[in-house]
């Protein structure tokens, strides 16, 4: 094993054909290219551009703070550079490259004519600050998904500007709030179910509620005798992820709804998962107050790596006078950018603002794209093959993977697994491990935090049969490794570009830093 300045392995194991470990000199693995730091590879005496001679420096005003030794940058020339970053990217695992099957994430196929129409220039070139008359365009655009986001929701107002689904729920929140507090009722709780999204409690908390938690029951879902039997004057909302977070639809919804509103509280609806039920259930209908759509994750946008998102909120007759600005308004054959309170006007009870400008202008244009190129009844296919997809994945594996409420009828949009059954000492890390080396990133782990050893897929619509079969046939694989108690198992990945990390010490001392060994060293 061969390692770095920084005491990192570089030149991995594999496992050779007698079983023990072969390394390549190199490090690589025939056309998976080792790559080490930039920094590592870097001199700084070498430079991609010869620039001219600067003019001699005039010295600034710094007091003495000014630098007296070199910045330390790594020089490369262009086609290394250019080499470093493209061998980079081929570690990366994405959806263009194979199934995603992360569950509560929709890591959902953004078709590409999306992209094409996000980079049109009178879309992706314009400035927030330009005169409403020159962006007309764009305002119409925004209007256009504020009209369906409405019409799929049925529900009578909308807000775009929140930038993503946490981002959405504190939006939620903060309507309520001010609603409360327009009425004179200012309360202090917000219940959360068990099996809430970890956002969900975290936006309550930080917009100033204590958070109770309500049970869930043995079929997984909102055990609605404890939330009636806590609802009372002191609680402000109650947040459902629904359908929720174990894959199952809500059914008590409206009667939940109903309740709570009997006692002068909110419906928060966390719609992340709005892409299984899309043109087939309208929260509207179901008595939610405010609820977030992640754009994102149901009308397509790549969003892996943390980025970009966009969670426009949807509010009922109730919350929409306190909804944030700014909101688009149409006026005869023009659009209009609503920014300012006016005193007397429709926006007088607004909560203010939730981001500077307007929202993520590339989001509305894919959202719209999408929905356009699919159409009312494509969009309503869409959830249907994404149900039906979860639900083939759930009746191929439920024979050899505990599957804890698959007695309870169909999931939704994704399938929910637990550890219970592996062999002593193997958990739900060792099935993802084995994924990895079977070619597959992992499925969602250890969430929801309701069942044991978590196991979480969501096969989106886009996904084959073929597809499907083929990972059902790797995760069997893994699976049947797990419970046979196979001690390679425990040591997988095996072909990955590292093996097992200690994730603790990561999490605990990241090194987010790159510190020069020798100066590092001189230091001492
Ligand atoms: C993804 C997700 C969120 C958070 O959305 P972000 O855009 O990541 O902030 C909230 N709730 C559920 C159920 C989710 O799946």
């Amino acid at each position: 094993m061969s390692m770095n300045r920084e005491g990192r392995v570089t030149r991995p194991e594999m496992p050779g054909a007698e079983g023990g470990e072969v390394a390549t000199w190199s490090g690589n693995r025939a056309l998976m290219l080792e790559e080490a730091l930039i920094f590592e590879i870097g001199d700084e005496g070498t430079t991609g551009v010869d620039l001219p001679e600067g003019p001699a420096a005039v010295r600034p005003r710094l007091g003495g703070l000014e630098r007296n030794r070199p910045i330390g940058l790594p020089g490369l020339s262009e086609p290394e550079t250019v080499r470093h970053y493209t061998r980079l990217s081929r570690q990366n695992y994405g959806i263009d490259l194979g199934f995603f099957p992360l569950g509560s994430c929709t890591m959902k196929h953004n078709p590409r004519l999306n992209e094409k129409m996000a980079r049109l220039p009178g879309f992706a070139d314009i400035h927030p600050l330009q005169p409403i008359s020159s962006v007309q365009g764009a305002l119409a655009l925004i209007d256009l998904v504020a009209h369906w986001l409405k019409t799929l929701t049925g529900m009578p107002a909308v807000a775009m500007s929140p930038k993503a689904g946490a981002h959405g729920e504190l939006c939620g929140l903060l309507a309520i709030r001010s609603a409360l507090e327009a009425r004179g009722d200012a309360r202090s709780v917000v219940l959360v179910p068990e099996s809430a999204h970890g956002t969900n409690p975290a936006t309550a908390a930080f917009a100033g509620y204590r958070v109770e938690n309500i049970p869930a029951t043995p079929a997984g879902r909102v055990d609605f005798d404890a939330l009636v039997a806590r609802l009372g004057p002191d609680v402000a909302a109650v947040m459902i992820t629904n359908p929720n977070t174990c894959g199952l639809f809500e059914p008590d919804l409206k009667r939940i709804a109903d309740a709570v509103h009997a006692v002068g509280g909110f419906v928060y609806c966390d719609g992340a998962n709005f892409n299984a039920i899309v043109g087939r259930v309208r929260p509207g209908d179901l008595g939610v107050d405010a609820m977030h759509i992640n754009l994102h994750k149901t009308f397509s946008t790549p969003h892996g790596g943390g980025g970009p998102g966009s969670g426009p909120v949807v509010f009922s007759e109730a919350l929409a006078p306190f909804a944030p600005l700014p909101t688009v308004e149409r006026d005869g054959d023009r659009y209009l950018l609503v920014e300012e309170f006016n005193r007397g006007a429709a926006h007088d009870d607004s909560f203010g603002r939730m981001v500077a400008f307007h929202g993520q202008m590339g989001m509305f244009t894919r959202a719209a794209a999408y929905m356009l190129s699919h159409g009312a009844d494509g969009l309503r296919q869409v959830s249907e093959d994404a149900v039906l997809n979860a639900n083939y994945l759930l009746r191929c594996l439920e024979d050899v993977l505990d599957a804890p409420f698959a007695a309870s009828g169909p999931c939704m949009h994704e399938a929910l697994f637990s550890d219970d059954g592996l062999a002593d000492g193997f958990t739900t890390l060792d099935i993802a491990k084995g994924l990895i080396d079977e070619g597959y990133h992992p499925m969602t782990m250890y969430f929801p935090l309701v069942v044991h050893g978590a196991m979480l897929v969501e096969p989106t619509e886009t996904e084959s049969k073929a597809n499907l079969d083929a990972f059902v046939g790797a995760l069997r694989h893994v699976v049947t490794r797990a419970k046979a108690g196979d001690p390679a198992l425990k040591a997988a990945p095996h072909f990955a570009p590292r093996r097992r990390l200690d994730e603790t010490l990561a999490a605990r001392k990241p090194v987010l830093t790159w510190r020069d060994p020798d100066l590092a060293q001189a230091a001492e």
